[in-house]
């Protein structure tokens, strides 16, 4: 509740809505106690007295009536019949719509067609005839206005109610033996409540414009009673000789409504989650690069060479260091692993490579990415465009996720082979066979018109593999690929990783959490921690002795077949977040080696003999291999 007040007051238009809005209110609300004259005592020998006289300082009306007075009463009154309407509205509408979208069938249909009838109304047209049905007032103006708006609210809350009421836990009440009402109380409600709100804080503005204009037209207020609308209307006939008679009110109106919509849209604003990150606005092609410093030039090794990468992502006033200056390198043919826990940033390092992480929030400030000597980082669109998928490509966790689930796999397939290559329809499907038949998929011709859905994880991942292949990429980066799949199929996928980097030259990135998958298939490896590479070296060397404290915990967390009764170490602690990072050692406080110098300053990568560690004590070699 207070991150909605405070993600509201953020929105400064909002703010100052409400604020104007509070202030009108506040004024309405105590209007009776106001030393302010009677309203509705006529002085026809004191009509039409301009503004900013002594007794009457918004002047009087063609009665002679105080302005100030009526504006004021008419105000409370406008306001009054507005959120009243606005609620009578709310209610009948969320309760139509709640039981028409929770009872669905024929209850729906028969209330829904209702509801269209009411809406195929212009709705001016249907709220006059409602007050002629019922004779003009004000409580009759109030009735229409709220009746010609519940069809407005019953859709909307009709369409989340449905989605609502399919959900498991409301199958999950039902089995737990609730009542409907109680159901429709306990668990629909709440999830509703902030659509209401949201669609009534959006109309209300709007209701209090047509009872006004219902009473401007004689059918709301009568006088001499004063409504916003009312004083409008009995103002027409003296718009050009007095016009201040029609702009008393007529500001006053425009504050309530402009105030009500600035207030409702920052309130719809806050309310919405998708809109709290920023998400619905449209991210950039390719990730935003704002780098302070020249990069450093390429030192010419591996096919990429990845120099000082620092990747941060801008939160509001935070700033999230995911990526604090990596350096890596493939060489054709090799495979590289990146090792490391959820959150080290193994990810975020692999998609700034080709500009693919979204921006905003993330931004490339540092650093660069040789490809065959030419800077990624800051490459135009166009040339990444066409280097995606042609040069490097990209292998994720979920297929499921990354491949259409309406179009069939060979489709998807074709549809990625000529992306980049103008070749005709069967001759794409020829080498989308092909590509199956790579990855070893079974009776490829016939798989080939699968759905997604239609295979298992395994096989979806041959499929997201095939697709890295489409283009006979030089790298494949692959994230993670084989974490969704059971142990088995995770062997024959890494199978034909690796089958496929030494028949087709092929330099692969492999990042993992695993590393039972790093012995199994890579040629180097990188620790990632925090954002930092703290270790680096050949797998067979590192597997042999590590030196970083948190690649000896990471390896003692990997079970070994046959091991016996070894305990399984978890790594107590968690992470640190990295909009905070500590001075010094990322990994000190949940080190079990640290020492006081581990807190302070900058630790710098050690290379020596091919290994590098980012650690000032690290574990001694004869020590680790006791
Ligand atoms: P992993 O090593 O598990 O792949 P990631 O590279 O996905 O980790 O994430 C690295 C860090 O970046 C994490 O600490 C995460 O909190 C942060 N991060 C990732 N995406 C975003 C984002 N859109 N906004 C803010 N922080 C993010
Ligand atoms: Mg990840």
């Amino acid at each position: 509740m207070t991150a909605f007040f405070v993600l509201l007051a953020r929105n400064r238009l909002a703010l100052l809505g409400g604020i104007v809005l509070a202030c009108v209110v506040f004024l309405a609300l105590i209007t009776p106690i106001l030393p302010l004259a009677d309203p509705d005592v006529t002085n026809t020998s004191n009509r039409f007295q301009p503004v900013f006289l002594d007794g009457a300082l918004l002047g009087t009306d063609h009665l002679g009536r105080d302005l100030l007075s009526r504006v004021m009463w008419g105000t409370r009154l406008s306001l009054a019949v507005g959120f009243a309407a606005a609620i009578a509205a709310a209610t009948i509408g969320a309760a139509i719509g709640i039981i028409a979208g929770y009872y669905g069938g024929r209850t729906d249909n028969i209330i829904m067609r209702g509801v269209d009838m009411l809406m195929a109304f212009p709705y001016i047209l249907l709220a006059l005839a409602i007050v002629a049905a019922l004779g003009p007032g004000l409580f009759n103006a109030l009735i229409a206005v709220a009746a010609v708006n519940v069809p407005f609210f019953a859709r909307n809350i009709r369409g989340i109610t449905v989605g609502i009421a399919n959900k498991e836990f409301v199958d999950a009440a039902r089995l737990a033996g609730m009542s409907n009402s109680r159901i429709i109380l306990s668990e629909i409600l709440p999830n509703v409540i902030p659509v209401i709100v949201i669609a009534m804080s959006t109309t209300i503005g709007w209701m209090i414009l047509e009872t006004a204009g219902l009473s401007f037209l004689g059918l709301g207020s009568q006088p001499p009673q004063a409504d916003l609308g009312s004083m409008l209307g009995e103002a027409r006939s003296a718009l050009i000789t007095n016009p201040h008679t029609s702009i008393v009110p007529g500001i006053m109106i425009l504050i309530i409504v402009m105030s009500i919509n600035l207030l409702g849209d920052g309130v719809r604003d806050a309310l919405d989650p998708r809109l709290k990150s920023g998400a619905l606005s449209r991210p950039m092609a390719a990730t935003r690069v704002d780098r302070a410093e020249t990069p450093p030039a390429a030192s010419g090794v591996g096919l990429l060479e990845v120099k000082a990468l620092e990747t941060q992502f801008h939160v509001k006033n935070r700033i999230y260091r995911a990526v604090g200056g990596v350096d890596l390198h493939v060489e054709k043919g090799e495979c590289l692993g990146i090792i490391g826990e959820s959150g080290s940033g193994k990810s975020v390092t692999a998609l700034s490579i080709m500009g693919l992480v979204a921006s905003p929030p993330g931004v490339i400030t540092g650093g660069a990415a040789y490809y065959d000597g030419e800077d990624l980082i800051g490459a135009p669109y166009r040339r990444l465009r066409d280097m995606r998928g042609r040069n490097v490509s990209y292998i994720f966790q979920d297929p499921l996720a990354t491949l259409h689930p309406l179009y069939r796999v060979g489709d998807q397939l074709i549809e990625a082979i000529r992306a980049h290559r103008p070749i005709g329809k069967a001759e794409g499907r020829a080498k989308a066979i092909e590509l199956l038949k790579a990855v070893r998929i079974p009776n490829a011709e016939k798989r080939i018109n699968d759905y997604p859905h239609e295979m298992s994880g395994g096989m979806r991942q041959r499929v997201g593999i095939a697709m890295a292949l489409a283009n006979d990429p030089d790298i494949i980066i692959a994230d993670e690929p084989t974490t969704a799949l059971d142990v088995t199929v995770q062997a024959q996928v890494l199978t034909i990783l690796d089958e496929l980097r030494r028949s087709r030259g092929l330099a692969i990135v492999f990042i993992t959490h695993d590393f039972g998958v790093v012995a199994q298939l890579c040629d180097r490896v990188a620790v990632m921690y925090a954002g930092r590479i703290v270790e680096e070296g050949a797998t067979t060397d590192i597997l042999d002795a590590p030196r970083h404290p948190y690649t000896a915990r990471l390896m003692a967390c990997v079970p070994e077949l046959g091991g016996g009764k070894r305990r399984l170490e978890a790594i107590p602690g968690l992470p640190p977040v990295v909009d905070k990072l500590p001075e010094g050692c990322a990994f000190a406080e949940r080190c079990d080696r640290v020492q006081p110098d581990c807190r302070s300053g900058g630790i710098a990568l050690v290379r020596k003999d091919g290994r590098g560690v980012r650690c000032v004590h690290p574990v001694d070699t004869r020590e680790a291999a006791e």
